[in-house]
């Protein structure tokens, strides 16, 4: 551990590996859904369907160089796709300062890697695909068993089973007042495979943050008049976004700065 390491360098390297696996989801997002291979062809522009070479695939650095332009012809490079690299740089980052160097902050960047790329397919195609269910479940299980998160599992089935219930139930209700979808069973899923990370209180704080950032973002989509019928706004993302302030929100003694913040200011 000599000389020490100066903490900007790692911040910085931490921040360039988010970026390079941001532009990792971004691929994902895009080739999932639609069932298209993620290894194999290389990315083209959708305008002029030119090949990108692989200077012009730094993550976030070729956009600027680029002026946010395809090389080739006059196409608009989607702003979404330096935002994700960005974000997942930015978040990286963040769960470092809080956890350190861990298997819990492996463990928690990985979900949060992940939530990032349900989010924006949720976005797309209001659908949350079942191989990050599946996989969430798998770490959960091992997160369990290896004793990586600070809950044990009788808290982490009651997490699950009250997140997913919590859903499954709002999902019903809001079936029957609107009359059509309103909750996913995409959604019931993701709520059920995080709370088994979260455990109940964490659960309870995540589908609470769930809702008012949903609450938020409808507000801005309604100033901004970009709300309709035929779009309506998927519920998973928020669910994503509540996960990741909850472990954002962690104290260093493992309690939770917004769930302290309740109990003082209620009780
Ligand atoms: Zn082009």
């Amino acid at each position: 551990m000599n000389p020490p390491i100066n903490p900007a360098l790692i911040y910085l390297a931490l921040f360039i590996i988010g970026l390079i696996i941001g532009s990792f989801l971004n691929v994902i997002i895009y080739r999932l859904p639609n069932d298209l291979s993620i290894v194999k062809p290389r990315s083209h522009c959708p305008s002029c369907k030119e090949p990108i070479q692989m200077k012009d695939n730094i993550p976030l650095l070729s956009f600027i160089l680029l002026h946010g332009k395809c090389r080739y012809c006059p196409e608009k490079i989607n702003l979404r796709y330096p935002f994700v690299e960005t974000l997942a740089g930015i978040l990286s980052v963040l769960l470092y300062s809080i956890y350190g160097f861990s298997l819990l902050f492996i463990l928690l960047l990985s979900l949060t890697y992940m939530l990032i790329a349900i989010t924006f397919i949720d976005f797309d195609h209001y659908i949350i695909p079942n191989e990050f269910v599946l996989i969430f479940l798998g770490l959960a299980v091992v997160a369990h068993g290896l004793n990586l998160i600070p809950i044990n599992w009788k808290d982490g089935l009651m997490g699950a089973f009250g997140f997913g219930g919590a859903l499954f139930l709002l999902g019903i209700l809001g079936n029957w007042i609107f009359k059509k979808e309103a909750m996913g069973f995409g959604d019931v899923k993701l709520g059920f495979v995080l709370g088994a990370f979260l455990g109940i209180e964490w659960s309870v704080l995540t589908l609470f943050l769930s809702f008012i950032t949903a609450a938020f973002f409808s507000i801005v989509l309604l100033v901004l008049n970009k709300i309709s019928r035929e779009n309506p706004i998927p519920f998973g993302p928020f669910i994503s976004a509540g996960a990741i302030i909850t472990w954002l929100s962690q104290t260093p003694g493992g309690g939770n700065y917004i769930l302290n913040w309740y109990y003082t200011t209620m009780f």
